[in-house]
């Protein structure tokens, strides 16, 4: 499924972000950027020790939620990893909305400093940090819409989505969107 803003395009597939062949892939990490499960695991599984070890170099303090930081991307096919750390879902009132926005953002500011024009995020905090997937799915397309209202780059964004539910529930909203 796949939308156009600004002449840029936003697309849904399911299936399995290592796989992707963009310039750039986002990694759901943790705070200390130790690696883990989920699809952290399965990115730092598919790029090789080079992942962690450059974290580990040239991010000793790890990364606030809320932010991302880059790395290149070792054997994936992609040129860099985008390591955002989303928030764990608490409710909704400790700030989750706004922090699930800054990952998104930051990592599209990363992306057009770096002059990139392909990125695939999965759905960020919606495993184990537990933010409710229909919510996640509304802000996280309505901050990237909006970011490439203003930006009109990069020119393609995909969301690489891992369950049907997961791909249902954002198809629902993009549809929404331009309905
Ligand atoms: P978080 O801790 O941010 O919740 P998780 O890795 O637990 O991160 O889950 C984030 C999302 O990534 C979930 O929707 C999960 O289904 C999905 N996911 C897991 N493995 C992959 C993968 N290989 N490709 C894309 N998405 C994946």
């Amino acid at each position: 499924m796949l939308i156009t803003v600004e002449d840029c395009q936003l697309e849904l597939v399911q299936g399995d972000i290592t796989r992707q062949e963009v310039d750039v892939i986002v990694n759901a990490a943790n705070s200390d950027l130790a690696g883990g499960g989920g699809v952290d695991g399965a990115i730092h599984r598919a790029a090789g020790r080079s992942l962690i070890e450059e974290t580990s170099r040239e991010f000793p303090d790890g990364c606030p939620t809320g932010s991302a930081v880059p790395t290149s991307a070792g054997d994936l096919p992609a040129q860099f990893v985008f390591h955002a750390v989303g928030p764990i879902w608490r409710g909704g009132g400790d700030g989750e909305e706004d922090l699930l926005r800054g990952c998104y953002r930051r990592c599209l500011e990363l992306a057009v400093e770096k002059g990139l024009e392909s990125v695939a995020f999965p759905a960020i905090s919606t495993g184990v940090y537990g933010y409710p997937v229909d919510l996640a799915a509304e802000t996280s397309l309505d901050e990237v819409r909006r970011f490439l209202e203003s930006s009109a780059r990069p020119s393609l964004v995909r969301f690489v989505l891992f369950s049907d539910g997961h791909f249902g529930a954002h198809a629902r909203v993009l549809e929404e969107m331009v309905g």
